[in-house]
């Protein structure tokens, strides 16, 4: 199990970093919305922009010329009827200070009493004979322009402060001094010129014509009309400021190519601008007026504020449910993440049952999910099966190493013990009789004259024989007791708990059991033993066996087929006599 850390490590790694597909997702969602929207708002705003300024543009410049239309046609009317009367010979044939002449001149202020604030003919040398209100009747006008123009044919003055009137009439309608813009034509009876017809009319008639042509949409806007003379100067501006704006030389702000545009005006604002030439024709000749209408930029473009401000929210919206939806989204991929990881480390754990969960998040999470799911349980099965050889290996081994084992402590031909077993076997032993204060024993058994065995009968009689020998001396002793093939034709026995005497007694029953069994082929195999026992506590191994063999030696020495203790006082037992 361990091996599937694989799976689960790199996804946990990934996981455990701050920046989560949530956080991610959502960031790069509400860059690109933002953006987007930015884009689009200054683009369209752009556009727009450019829209609304061709749009109002076009409004004052309708209105501008709306403006100087009226005025033309009033200029024009005006004149017209001062020429006109000025040559009719029934109005001035009864002399220039004539009742009828004076009815006429009370008839032209009547058709614009606001405005004809001065209707009066003057004689041929400028005195003037008749007039409305008898205002300057007797009075010389010969240095007037109106007067000195006026002799030689119809005449429209250009508008200018009132001279000889100005203490004799209320101020204009926004208080300031009144300014006349003349009218006059030479007064002809018989062919002969009597003198001059001439009205002063009041600039107010201006400002009314503006009024008219302002519509309470465009005033509500804060569109202004202004009027220029022809070097520029102010001759009409809104809100009584006409005098006061000329006085302060104001002129008219460029307008590049003519058209409607924004331009700086003298306080330093930014207006929409348009203007229009007030049209000159022959009976008016060139006055040179120039009709401007202008509303403040701030107005102009409020709608392209307001309207991009609405984009931007729109967008700032857009982002935030955006975001919500990646969330949710992310959420879910999340989840389904974390849940595959938790399975993976439950995978990598053992928990039982544990597997990779499907995933509904995502098409490539759910493929993902389902490889990886194949990839786990091939693994998994790999590795019980890898585990599944591993035990049985390990099982086949262990019982070779323990029939090596056994077969490296075991004689092959008798079965027994080998000398190398009874070694350790004869350590542990007499370490147990240490401990416990009881005696052991050993017995050193020798075949006698076992070379003639072989020498007379073959090897494998020896063998037989040596097989035989084990098999009798195994019978006869106890279970506890060991007995090994030392080498040859040698056997050994370990007796625990054993005293010397005990041992000798044993010993001797071998001996007889032994030479008991005549056989056949080789008739009888007697033994020889050397008995050597330890009392309790003191048993060396090295010395016991060195006893053991020394007792061996007197057996061969007193004539074989016998057991013999160790010792000087041990007393010599007889064997069996050979039979
Ligand atoms: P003694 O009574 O003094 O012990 O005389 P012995 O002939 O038994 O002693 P010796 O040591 O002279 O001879 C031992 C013989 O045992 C020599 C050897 O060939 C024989 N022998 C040893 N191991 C084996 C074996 O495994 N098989 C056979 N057949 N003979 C063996
Ligand atoms: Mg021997
Ligand atoms: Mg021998």
């Amino acid at each position: 199990m361990a091996r599937l850390t694989g799976v689960a490590g790199p996804m946990s790694w990934r996981w455990s970093l701050p920046l989560t597909i949530k956080l991610q997702l959502t960031l790069v969602f509400g860059a690109v919305v933002v953006l987007a929207s930015v884009v689009l708002t200054s683009a369209l705003g752009g556009m727009l922009r450019e829209r609304v300024r061709t749009d109002a543009g076009r409004v004052l410049t309708l209105l501008s010329g709306n403006a100087a239309r009226i005025l033309a046609n009033d200029l024009m009317t005006n004149a017209d009827m001062v020429a006109l009367l000025a040559r009719r010979e029934a109005v001035w044939t009864a002399g220039l200070d004539s009742p009828e002449a004076q009815r006429t001149l009370d008839l032209i202020q009547a058709t614009a009493p606001r405005t004809h604030l001065w209707v009066g003919v003057a004689d041929a040398e400028g005195t003037v004979r008749a007039a409305t209100g008898d205002l300057l009747r007797g009075q010389s006008v010969a240095q007037r322009p109106w007067f000195q123009r006026g002799q030689d044919g119809p005449f429209v003055g250009d508008v200018h402060p009132a001279k000889l009137l100005a203490t004799l009439l209320p101020a204009d309608r926004d208080g300031e001094p009144q300014r006349f813009v003349d009218y006059a034509a030479p007064v002809v009876r018989d062919g002969q010129r009597l003198g001059v017809l001439g009205v002063h009319a009041s600039w107010d008639w201006v400002g009314e014509v503006v009024d008219a042509v302002l519509t309470t949409q465009a005033r509500g806007s804060g569109v202004e009309i202004f009027i220029f003379d022809r070097e520029g100067s102010v001759i009409f501006a809104p809100r009584g400021q006409s005098q006061k704006l000329a006085a302060a030389g104001v002129r008219m702000p460029p307008l590049p190519g003519g058209g409607p545009a924004v331009a700086t005006w003298h306080d330093g604002a930014e207006w929409l601008t348009a203007a229009t030439r007030l049209p000159a024709s022959r009976a008016l000749g060139d006055l040179g007026w120039t009709i401007v209408a202008r509303e403040p930029v701030e107005t102009v473009f409020a709608d392209v504020r307001d309207a991009s401000r609405r984009a931007l929210l729109a967008g700032v919206l857009a982002t935030l449910v955006g975001a919500l939806l990646v969330r949710l989204a992310a959420v879910r991929l999340g989840a389904d993440v974390r849940r595959l990881s938790k399975a993976a480390r439950d995978i990598e754990l053992g928990v039982p049952g544990a597997r990779l969960p499907p995933v509904a998040s995502s098409a490539e999470l759910r493929s993902l999910a389902e490889a990886l799911g194949r990839m786990t349980t091939r693994l998994m099965a790999t590795q019980e099966d890898l585990e599944r050889q591993v035990r049985e290996r390990t099982a086949e081994l262990e019982a070779a190493n323990a029939e090596l084992g056994r077969q490296a402590g075991t004689d092959p031909l008798t079965g027994l013990p080998n000398r190398r077993t009874f070694d350790l076997q004869l350590d542990h032993a007499l370490a147990a009789a240490r401990r416990n204060g009881q005696p052991v024993a050993v017995l050193m058994i020798d075949a006698d004259h076992f070379k003639r065995i072989n020498d007379v009968h073959g090897h494998p009689v020896g063998d037989d024989v040596l097989v035989m020998l084990a098999g009798v001396l195994r019978a006869r002793l106890r279970e506890s007791d060991l007995l090994a093939r030392y080498g040859g034709e040698e056997f050994v026995a370990l007796l625990p708990g054993a005293t010397q005497a005990d041992a000798l007694a044993v010993a001797q029953v071998l001996v007889a059991a032994v030479a008991a069994r005549r056989s056949a082929v080789y008739g009888q195999v007697t033994v020889s033993i050397g008995v050597a026992g330890a009392p309790p506590g003191e048993p060396v191994a090295g010395a016991l066996m060195h006893r053991a063999d020394e007792a061996l030696y007197r057996a061969k020495a007193q004539g074989r087929n016998r057991a013999c203790v160790h010792g000087e006082d041990a007393p010599d037992t007889a064997g069996t006599p050979e039979l």
